[in-house]
């Protein structure tokens, strides 16, 4: 590695390491995964920090959104370091030539779990019964998954229904409601054995099983749980093989009157792409979906949380973010925690004019919805083809799969149906899209490149 800094590389990476524990502190673990830990230092020059991504598209991006923060991250490590240069590699070039921190720090707010630490995710310490607010769209889901935690808590544990399928749209509690079980379990009951994971880790774990011949142990690390509690099941279907230990890893555990519990952003019946047998199977127990906040239920949220955060907003500005950012929950705490980054900053008390300054995009987005015409042009735009061959009958690769992402983007991210997305895409047959949406959600998990570009893909369209 070129270093002309002055100081050794080792000194150089360990700088390096603190500027992306920062940045994934201050931008989150969504934007750190998709945007900023492709990014592999390549050396500095001259006061100038090299840094490697895969794509010109990343390049681009991260140039204009992250490389001045990044810039004085490093410049406060180092003032040596003046500038940053974003420059595109390779993909081959970047492994053999990147600097790479040993140990990525875990974000301060992750705590792994002490036994289950090869299969349970980490537990988001924030996602506790104590800080969920209950409310009529949500009542049912946290009663029952309060029954579930005090169930298997008792000395004498039982198992109220299974599974508790958890069902609702993005950003409404579902992930909160799993981690506030596990939180109260591990709490209450340290014994229990409790599982947290992914649907997608679920099948990476069981890919790689098959891959390393270990399908044995696999099978019996979710066989000797307590409670397994799956996140996301819709990235489940599609998988045939997954599907299938997932079928029989769920028929052992419910055989044994082990806890299981699941959530889904539809309910048993509409999961596209499940197998019938599995899908009537995971409604078998309570199922209980988690309807759009109400007006009441944001504003209770948001109080709950200025409150924690001991922060002095007007009830006037409260009311007024209840009321314009309905999207889901994560954005309404996002707008929040903005505003008081504002408010530390400038040292002014929180007015209305301030709260619809700081947040005017964030209310814009919050007034527009994500059109097909729009993906498409993106997509097109990404993989470089014409915007007409996403209508066109044109069954080359090279425009069948960026057209097949297009269709999967739209199923995603807007509320169209299969046969209205199909005629958006020169009146092709909803099981046109079907297929397209499966061979997608496949090759996500199987081909890091392409779970890449669907998720900068996402990220572009959604902002
Ligand atoms: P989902 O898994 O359904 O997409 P999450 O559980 O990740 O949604 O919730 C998104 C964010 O909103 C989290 O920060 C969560 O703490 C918060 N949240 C959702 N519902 C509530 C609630 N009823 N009370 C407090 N916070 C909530
Ligand atoms: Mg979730």
């Amino acid at each position: 590695m070129a270093d002309s800094s002055g100081q050794g590389g080792g000194e150089v990476q360990s700088q390096w390491v603190r500027v992306r524990a920062k940045l994934r502190a201050e931008y989150g673990d969504a934007a750190y995964r998709s945007w900023l830990r492709n990014m592999s230092l390549q050396g500095i020059e001259e006061g100038r920090a090299k840094i490697g991504v895969p794509t010109r598209f990343l390049r681009d991006w991260v140039a204009a959104h992250y490389a001045d923060r990044i810039r004085a991250l490093w410049n406060a490590e180092n003032n040596g370091v003046i500038a940053v240069d974003i420059l595109v590699l390779g993909i081959a070039q970047q492994l053999a030539t990147a600097v790479e921190p040993a140990a990525e720090p875990a974000g301060e707010a992750a705590i792994e779990a002490s036994d289950d630490k090869d299969v349970s995710a980490p537990l988001d310490p924030r996602f506790t019964f104590e800080n969920f607010v209950v409310g009529k769209p949500n009542e049912l889901a946290h009663a029952a998954a309060r029954r579930v935690a005090e169930a298997q808590s008792a000395p004498q544990r039982s198992v109220p229904f299974n599974p508790l399928f958890l069902y609702g749209g993005v950003g409404l509690g579902k992930t909160h409601l799993m981690h506030a079980i596990a939180w109260h379990i591990r709490t209450h009951a340290p014994k229990r054995k409790v599982i947290y994971l992914s649907a997608e880790k679920f099948m990476y774990q069981f890919i790689r099983a098959l891959r390393f011949k270990d399908t044995m142990a696999f099978k019996e690390q979710f066989r000797s749980v307590d409670v397994l509690m799956i996140d996301d099941v819709q990235f489940i279907s599609g998988k045939d093989t997954t599907q299938e230990e997932f079928f029989h890893t769920f028929n052992a555990l419910v055989d044994q009157n082990r806890q299981i519990v699941i959530s889904a952003d539809k309910s048993p019946t509409d999961l596209e792409g499940m197998e019938e047998r599995m899908r009537s199977r995971l409604g078998w127990g309570l199922v209980a979906d988690i309807h759009p906040s109400t007006y009441e239920l944001r504003l209770g949220i948001l109080q709950a949380a200025a409150e924690h955060k001991k922060l002095q907003v007007p009830e006037k500005v409260l009311e007024f973010l209840a009321h314009r950012i309905t999207s889901n929950i994560r954005e309404l705490e996002g707008a929040l925690t903005r505003i008081y980054a504002h408010t530390q900053l400038v040292g002014r008390e929180v007015t209305l004019e301030t709260a619809q300054e700081v947040l005017h995009d964030l209310l814009r987005a919050n007034d527009r919805r994500v059109t097909i015409d729009e993906i498409q042009k993106r997509v097109a735009e990404h993989y470089n083809i014409r915007l007409a061959d996403m209508h066109s009958a044109r069954r080359a690769r090279a425009v069948a799969r960026p057209r097949q992402v297009a269709m999967y983007l739209c199923k995603q991210l807007t509320p169209r149906s299969l046969p209205e997305i199909g005629r958006k895409f020169g009146g092709r047959d909803h099981t046109t899209v079907m297929h397209a949406v499966r061979k997608i959600e496949e090759l996500r998990i199987s081909d890091r490149a392409m779970a890449e570009d669907i998720e900068l893909l996402k990220r572009m369209i959604e902002n």
